[in-house]
């Protein structure tokens, strides 16, 4: 009988990066706990974290490389494999042009090493504009406040949230994401430790969420109107000559161009089109001013709506002009161990157009609301070919039927992915990566947006499965075939040697050696001292670090960048304008749940088990109207699509609003996820429209799709 031994880790399944403490007795787990010695989560886990041992055990895992012929999958050699996709690609780019090949990055990519270490170089080697991920359906709009404002789209403030006085959070339901675009381990402490020191939580939300039960104040607002709010609050602020910029005064520009912008958004002329009365509008921006420190943070239900892009931007204004930029208790930037700025550009917005509808580049990439049009619309640089580095599209961007129905006219697809699942299935070749336990892992992105500096390297738990091969190692075979077309074929010696030399742990090690924490401080930061701590090292608080941080050309803040004032005059013309929904038209948002991140996550029985969860949540007074009853099959119609789902009526969604998780409709043929098939499910997508987009970005403008539902 082999000893138990214990093993620590930091979990990776979602943007908390909870320590783990992992009992293991031969290869068999036996337990899953929180890691009470890690200094940043300090014990916390949440149930998605079984999904770890979930994922390593699952038989519908797949482990060597599959070839597609019709529908019948078949194994083949990793040498096959590569060949095969490096010919394949090459050969369509031969006839079509270099842009006929596309790739699409999903959020797991981000979590994973070998993606941040290796996925670049394969992106570069497949010399494309056609590159699109799930930033478009998320947190774009923070990218581009960040550029424009602070000179680089990985400068991102993040809330301190345990030191504030006020928190503010706009589409955000940190309680069940544990923050994000704010690594916060422990959201339900931290929470509830703001309250006990006299702090006060404001949630504005068309639904009552799980944050909203915990805070002082809820708002209820009408979906995709949270610009109109933020004006009216940046304006009353403004207007009643509350603001204090304090130290910030100095180090910005732009605050009359802001003062003009804003003008035209009276709280008076806000309220009917948002649901919040003038009256409380205007004390929320006077309760906010008023506080020691306080911050405004808006998440995924923010950035996709139509005016998300102005939206992320107005709340840097308000933390910028309350003073609360840069401070304790306010928003302030991390110093990460590892640097990952050099990992994305600046920004570089608008660099290029799509082909079909125009929509924007930005950081190199186009939004994934247009990749469908791409395949399908025939003409000179359509789209025949796709590379999926973990994502499952037809599931998490809008209009998904679309985009499946298009995967199924391609030439050619290859997927890096554990799963056959809903996108995956249209593959030609599957290249399936190791999981996250038989992996060493350090968080590149996500130290990034901690809520406070730490340091934690996981070594890897399990060997791989015999032939297995990890994804940067997929993404090296990948690139060296790609790579080795044409002139690039006489650097082949000296990459063979830097390919050799450049695992992730030694681009980590490099990085940290070198870094703020590295050989010329005190802490001496490397892999093995980590290794030697592996609950991780704390570093310590957020610190104030501006004006140093600033990379824009002048070394200042940007508080009215160009294109956020102009779009700010598109949300006056468009949004207040804008007739309200009618004739029994009903919006739809989606929500988050504590149990589920990913798609793939479903197939955990654990984590589907118990009431079902992918319901239509409605106000009783709208399912009234329709003659509709709780637990009743319901058919909810969009101009995209129709699903049937299961009615749950509840007085914590807003009459008018509907809402619908997201991630599931696992009842597609070919999947093979047989735990989330037996769960499946509808997919929020087939109802959601890639054509609704915020003009200014391309991001999906998911909050408050129109639909109609009825009886099934
Ligand atoms: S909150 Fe996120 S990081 Fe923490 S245990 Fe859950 S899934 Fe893992």
């Amino acid at each position: 009988m082999p000893e138990p031994r214990i093993h620590f880790r930091a979990c990776n399944l979602c943007e908390a990066m909870c320590g783990l403490r992992i009992e293991v007795e031969g290869d068999r787990i036996r337990s899953i706990r929180g890691d009470a010695d890690d200094p940043f989560s300090r014990g916390f886990l949440c149930p998605k974290a079984t999904a770890l041992e979930d994922v390593h055990v699952d038989p519908d895992r797949q482990k060597l490389p599959l070839r597609r012929t019709g529908d019948a999958w078949a194994p083949i050699g990793w040498n096959e494999a590569f060949d095969e996709v490096a010919r394949r690609i090459a050969e369509v780019q031969a006839r079509h042009g270099p842009d006929s090949v596309a790739i699409y990055l999903g959020n797991p990519t981000v979590h994973s090493l070998g993606a941040m270490t290796h996925g670049l170089p394969l992106i570069r080697a497949l010399r494309t504009h056609n590159r699109y991920s799930a930033t478009s359906v998320d947190q774009l709009p923070h990218h581009l406040a960040a550029t424009t404002m602070f000179g680089h789209m990985l400068i991102l403030p993040v809330p301190d949230i345990d030191r504030t006085r006020f928190f503010l959070a706009l589409g955000a339901n940190p309680l069940a994401s544990n923050g994000s675009m704010m690594t916060a381990p422990g959201m339900p402490l931290r929470l509830k430790a703001l309250k006990a020191r006299g702090g006060r939580l404001v949630v504005v939300d068309p639904r009552r969420t799980e944050t909203a039960e915990l805070a002082d104040t809820h708002l209820f607002i009408r979906p995709g109107t949270d610009a109109l709010l933020l004006a009216a609050l940046v304006r009353t602020i403004l207007e009643e000559k509350l603001e204090r910029p304090g130290r910030l005064a100095d180090l910005m520009e732009g605050l009359e161009q802001v003062r003009a912008a804003v003008a035209p958004f009276a709280p008076e002329r806000v309220a009917a089109r948002t649901g919040i009365p003038a009256e409380r509008i205007r004390a929320l921006a006077r309760d906010f001013a008023a506080a020691e420190s306080a911050v405004a943070y808006g998440r995924v239900g923010l950035s996709t709506q139509a005016y998300g892009g102005v939206a992320q931007w107005l709340i840097q204004v308000l933390n910028v002009v309350t003073g609360n930029l840069d401070r304790p208790g306010g928003a302030l930037f991390t110093r990460p161990a590892v640097n990952p700025l050099g990992l994305a550009p600046r920004g570089g917005y608008a660099r290029h157009r799509t082909r079909v509808r125009k929509l924007p580049s930005f950081g190199g990439e186009f939004p994934v609301a247009a990749l469908a049009e791409e395949i399908l619309t025939e003409g000179p640089g359509r789209i025949r070919a796709l590379l999926v580095l973990g994502g499952n599209p037809v599931l998490s961007t809008p209009n998904g039927a679309k985009l499946e129905k298009a995967l199924g006219t391609l030439d050619f697809m290859a997927a890096v992915d554990p799963y056959l699942n809903e996108t995956t299935r249209h593959a030609h070749v599957l290249l399936p990566p190791t999981t996250a336990l038989e992996r060493e892992h350090y968080d590149v992105v996500f130290h990034l947006l901690a809520v406070r500096n730490t340091s934690k390297w996981s070594s890897p738990l399990f060997d791989p499965a015999p032939g297995a091969k990890h994804d940067w190692e997929i993404f090296q075979a990948l690139t060296r075939r790609l790579r080795s077309r044409g002139r690039a074929r006489l650097l082949r010696p000296f990459r063979a040697l830097v390919d050799g030399i450049a695992t992730p742990r030694r681009l980590i090690d490099l990085a940290l050696r070198t870094g703020p924490y590295g050989f010329r401080s005190a802490h001496k930061l490397s892999v093995s001292k980590l290794e030697a701590n592996p609950h991780g090292i704390d570093l310590g608080p957020l610190e104030p670090s501006l004006p140093g941080r600033l990379m824009t050309p002048d070394r200042r803040i940007h508080l009215a960048p160009e294109v956020l004032v102009r779009d700010l005059a598109r949300v006056e013309s468009e949004l207040l304008s804008m007739p309200r929904a009618g004739n029994g038209e009903l919006l739809l948002i989606g929500r988050r749940d504590l149990r589920s991140n990913n798609s793939w996550m479903h197939n955990s029985q654990r984590l589907v088990k118990g009431p079902e969860r992918c319901t239509l949540l409605m106000h009783p007074d709208d399912a009234r109207a329709r003659g509709l009853a709780p637990g009743q099959t319901v058919q909810v119609r969009s101009r995209v699509g129709s699903v049937p789902v299961r009615l749950e009526l509840t007085d914590a969604v807003m009459p008018g609003v509907v809402s619908l998780p997201h991630g599931w409709g696992h009842g597609r043929p070919g999947v093979q996820l047989r735990v989330a098939a037996s769960h499946p499910g509808v997919s929020l997508n087939d109802l959601t429209d890639d054509q609704a987009v915020d003009a200014l970005l391309g991001t999906a403008a998911f909050s408050g799709t129109p639909v109609h539902v009825t009886g099934a």
